[in-house]
């Protein structure tokens, strides 16, 4: 099972994420969870990334990917994962299938494109990401902060969903319902492609 999940902030796609990866047993890798320990740590990346982060903005493209490529790496990742908040950008999903050659050793028989990647993408109207992201409190969930992150999401991240649509990779789900039936019409949509 190799799923990344999209979707606006707020849309619920950590805590689906979070639940299926308990139930089927691969690990969630939230790179917004990386980089928020990364800051807690006061590490080198955690200080580049920080002031990104608080103002709402993607952090670089580079840094991303030698997180991704490092935690893709290790052996529990190796039969399979859930990806959260990453790929955010285009040249994220670019780097990201050429990892997947490299992770896959295959020689480069074997891309994001062939292999049996999906790209769930969990649809929320703004209204309602507004009000579920106020509610949350996190450090970067002010009003401001939380306008930013979508202005982003929709310029940056949103083109990514005709992309995996394209590749017939994506599993679109409505999100604006409660959580036990989001988790259902996952399950429901993605089994069978394990
Ligand atoms: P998240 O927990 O996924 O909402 O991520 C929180 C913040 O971490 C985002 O607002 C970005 O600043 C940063 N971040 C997480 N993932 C990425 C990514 N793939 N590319 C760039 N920035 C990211």
């Amino acid at each position: 099972m190799q799923l990344i999940f999209m979707g606006p902030p707020g849309a619920g796609k950590g805590t689906q994420a979070q639940l299926l990866a308990a139930l089927w047993k691969i690990p969630h890798i939230s790179t917004g969870d990386i980089l928020r320990a990364c800051v807690v740590a006061k590490t080198d990346l955690g200080q580049k990334a920080q002031s990104y982060m608080d103002r709402g903005e993607l952090v670089p493209d580079e840094l991303l990917m030698d997180i991704v490529q490092e935690r893709m790496n290790q052996p529990d990742a190796k039969s399979g994962w859930i990806l959260d908040g990453f790929p955010r950008t285009v040249p994220q999903a670019a780097f990201f299938d050429r990892l997947l050659c490299d992770v896959d050793g295959a020689g480069g028989s074997n891309s994001g494109k062939d292999c049996d990647l999906r790209a769930v993408n969990l649809d929320v109207p703004d209204n309602v990401l507004v009000t579920r992201l106020l509610s949350r409190g996190r450090q970067d969930d002010n009003e401001q902060t939380i306008r930013r992150r979508l202005q982003v999401y929709r310029e940056q991240t949103e083109p990514l969903i005709e992309f995996y649509r394209n590749r017939e990779q994506l599993v679109a789900v409505d999100g604006d319902r409660e959580m036990q039936e989001v988790t259902a019409e996952l399950q429901k949509a993605l089994s069978g492609d394990s």
